[in-house]
């Protein structure tokens, strides 16, 4: 039985004119079906290059990635774009919505890139995708009449939407205040739960304690790999954070 990732001795060279920026220099890395980590490290680490080339966005210099038993450096272009479309759902710091457009057509756009048209009705699994992360009732409202908390869902819904066995987040709550990071935090652990294998960047600690494993990355290489000890639950946390805070959660400064 393979294990879902499996990563060994990734580099990844930038080559900027005449200089060589050495942003991944030997990863070595197995992340089981199942798994939720947190990889931190300062900025400059090499944590986006990673993800990138774990997400079949960008390839490795050198070293192996193997996907689910597949040698992703053996791939055709066209199959290299199927795993991705297939296997990998992204959200980032940013959301990256299409403004002017309703929430449902920002999730529904994925689909259209689907070669294999393996999900049939576009419509009904971008609502489906949008229920599940509790956007149902916001699905014909456009990017600027939503939440940055409710902006990120969407992006969320739309990295579900093909069904992916993998979740990569690269700072997903790098643009949400504390109380709304809690509550994006409650969503991936929910479909995490679910089954769906979630690989995220932050560098908040207190983020990472969401997760089930940290990988600690700098300067280009894996310094750390620990399971997490007292894993906490973002749904409780986010509940206490509302009962505690007499505004309604949006003060910063509980210690959560
Ligand atoms: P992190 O996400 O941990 O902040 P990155 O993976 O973005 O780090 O960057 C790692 C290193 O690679 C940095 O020195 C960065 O400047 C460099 N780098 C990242 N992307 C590129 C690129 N497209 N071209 C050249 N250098 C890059
Ligand atoms: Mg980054």
């Amino acid at each position: 039985m393979n294990s879902l990732i499996e990563v060994k001795g990734i580099t990844k060279t930038y080559q900027m004119g005449q200089v060589a920026v050495h942003a991944l220099k030997g990863i070595d890395m197995v992340i089981e079906d199942g798994e939720m980590v947190a990889i931190m490290g300062s900025s400059g680490s090499g944590k986006s290059t990673l993800m990138n080339i774990l997400g079949c966005l960008d390839q490795a210099t050198s070293g192996n990635y193997i996907l689910e038993g597949v040698d992703i450096n053996a791939l055709s272009k066209n199959e290299y774009a199927d795993i991705r479309n297939q296997k990998i759902g992204f959200v980032f710091q940013v959301y990256n919505l299409l403004p002017r457009t309703s929430a449902l057509e920002n999730v529904e756009l994925p689909l259209f890139y689907d070669r294999t048209g393996r999900i049939g009705a576009p419509k009904k699994a971008a609502v489906e995708a949008l229920e599940r992360v509790g956007l149902g009732a916001r699905m014909d409202h456009e990017p600027s009449q939503l939440s940055g908390g409710e902006q990120q869902r969407v992006a969320i819904a739309r990295a579900l939407v093909n069904q992916p066995a993998i979740i990569l987040a690269d700072e997903p709550t790098g643009n949400l205040d504390t109380r709304t990071s809690i509550d994006v935090m409650a969503l991936f652990q929910e479909l995490n739960d679910q089954g769906i294998t979630v690989i995220l960047v932050t560098h908040e600690p207190d983020i990472a304690r969401y997760a089930k494993r940290t990988v600690e990355i700098r300067d280009g290489i894996v310094r750390r790999d620990v399971l997490i000890e007292n894993r906490r639950n973002a749904a409780e946390d986010f509940q206490n954070y509302r009962q505690n805070s007499d505004d309604g959660g949006r003060n910063h400064d509980t210690g959560l």
